[in-house]
């Protein structure tokens, strides 16, 4: 969908109203609190309707992204749309300026567009039969003249982020890794906890020689690693797939968003892997406002 393509799809508010009332009910607005059908519109264009059973009120968008916005309902369309088509991302001021609105309405906003492609549904979870799965560092470009640290950023205020990748499907699954209770960064434990959640046993797994991976002979998977400090890639022996994700996100996290605190770091990578993981989805738009329902 493009921008004409967007206009002539939304003229109105109601025609995103109406819109929604589609993704959300399938056209047949029913009671968020006894499930009846028999439901009224207060009035002509209001979002709220009322219940013929139990009398009670209640707004079509309550429980999703769009609850609480005086923001014009287009404006949401629009900033969905660059939000998706952007492959980096886009800025609160970028956004202000796009939509006009305040600062604060335009972080909010991609705040809460980036928590709806978080939701459920976000990745299909059956990576098989080659998954590649590496690690990466987030964090602010070591200072002019200061040593290069360890290679694995140990001792460094970077975050590591776990990712996943199956190389036939490229879906991607990835997780911000947080130091365990002990401090310690980046354990086995972590490694596997992030590759069970995505993929099937008995997949080949295939990895860098980091020793983290060693857990992987505890478990069903076939494990291949490849020595990236002598070569690059040994027939399936690669993490090319992963590799270029994390170039992604990085030039995202660093061109666009410039720092990230680390409370927020894994909205931002969702962002990214839902953006990698629905390239090819031509409804992606309409995932987008059925993971804003919370269920
Ligand atoms: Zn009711």
């Amino acid at each position: 969908m493009d921008f004409l393509e967007l206009m002539e799809r939304f003229p109105t508010e109601e025609h995103v109203i109406q819109y929604f009332i589609k993704v959300r009910y399938n056209n047949k607005p029913t009671c968020n609190h006894c499930s009846s059908e028999k439901v009224s519109r207060r009035t002509d264009k209001s979002k709220v309707f009322r219940c013929n059973d139990c009398q009670n009120d209640f707004s079509i968008f309550k429980d999703t992204m769009f609850e609480d916005t005086y923001t014009d309902l287009r404006k949401w369309m629009y900033a969905i749309h660059l939000f998706l088509n952007a492959k980096k991302g886009i800025s609160g001021l970028q956004l202000k300026r796009e939509i006009k609105v305040t600062y604060k309405t335009a972080w909010r906003m991609l705040h809460k567009i980036r928590a709806a492609m978080s939701n459920k549904g976000a990745f299909d979870s059956n990576f098989f039969p080659i998954v590649e799965i590496d690690e990466t560092y987030i964090g602010g470009k070591p200072r002019k003249g200061a040593k290069i640290k360890a290679k694995r950023g140990r001792g460094t205020a970077k975050i590591p982020v776990i990712g996943v990748v199956c190389r036939k499907t490229k879906q991607v699954h990835a997780k911000v890794a947080l130091p365990d209770k002990n401090g310690k960064k980046l354990t086995g434990k972590q490694l596997l906890s992030v590759l069970d959640e995505a993929v099937t046993r008995n997949a080949i797994i295939v990895t860098d020689e980091f020793t983290g991976y060693r857990a992987l002979s505890k478990t069903r998977h076939v494990h291949l690693t490849i020595d990236h400090t002598k070569e690059y890639a040994r027939g399936i022996r690669h993490t090319n797939n992963i590799e270029s994700f994390w170039a992604t996100l990085k030039r995202g996290l660093y061109g666009i968003y410039h720092a990230v605190s680390v409370k927020y770091l894994q909205n931002y990578v969702n962002e990214f892997c839902f953006r990698h993981n629905n390239k090819q989805n031509p409804e992606i738009f309409n995932q987008v406002l059925v993971q804003s329902i919370k269920s």
